[in-house]
């Protein structure tokens, strides 16, 4: 080999480093440059919060050499918009499950298993309590005190049995319920490390808890937003 002479490796794609690309938040619509936060010859990623103080969303990026080549963000749910401009209980639904889609993006970014599984138990348990404050603040129309003394078991059992019905889409009401015990127990064996029952554990993984996302968002179009006959 000693008569080998080693060519020198071809340069690196000039790229236009003058102009990082633009993205586009999906929650506010605020367009800004991103850059790679290193230079990487695999594939990596990386998030940050959107520029906009008032939007301040979670956001994934992918990045290649020195470029930022997609956003992995998943747009809102239609739902959360909608939420959005409600009144302060839905807020507070659309505020709960914002921060469960952010948690489960850090959750895919997480680097070791004990992060990853902080960052699904915190979306299931964000989502669990999004059912409660639907199912008992909006759905069942239910004040503090009364929902105070409720734990979600018992508002789905009221559904269940027929109350909440003007809250209900018709036909609705077995859906509604079928959902919000897939979020129920998906966020009791987050917050427990052993159930009573075996049967009824649903651990925390990162599909199980995007199937819990699906559900929460059936169950947010299986209610009304308004009681039957308001305008
Ligand atoms: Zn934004």
């Amino acid at each position: 080999m000693s008569g080998a002479v080693l060519s020198p490796p071809p340069p690196e794609p000039a790229g236009n480093p003058d102009l990082p690309l633009e993205f586009e938040c999906q929650f506010c619509g605020q367009r800004s440059a991103v850059m790679a936060p290193i230079t990487s010859r695999s594939v990596g990623t990386f998030a940050l919060r959107c520029v906009l103080d008032s939007c301040n969303r979670v956001r994934v990026f992918q990045y290649l050499n020195d470029e930022v080549s997609d956003e992995l963000t998943d747009p809102p749910p239609p739902y959360c918009t909608d939420l959005q401009s409600r009144g302060p209980v839905l807020q507070e639904v659309a505020r709960l499950s914002v921060a469960a889609s952010e948690l489960t993006l850090l959750g895919r970014l997480a680097k070791d298993s004990d992060e990853r599984d902080a960052a699904y138990r915190g979306a299931a348990i964000h989502l669990r309590v999004a059912a409660e404050v639907l199912l008992g603040a909006h759905v069942l129309k239910l004040g503090v005190r009364k929902r105070r003394k409720l734990d979600l078991d018992e508002l789905i059992e009221k559904i269940r049995t027929g109350q909440g019905g003007a809250m209900l889409r018709d036909g609705k009401r077995s859906a509604a319920v079928r959902c919000a015990e897939y979020v129920q127990e998906l966020g009791n064996t987050s917050a427990h490390s052993l159930r009573r029952k075996r049967s009824r554990e649903i651990p925390p993984s990162r599909g199980n808890v995007l199937i819990a996302i699906v559900r929460f968002e059936e169950l947010v179009n299986a209610t009304r937003l308004r009681r039957r006959g308001a305008s």
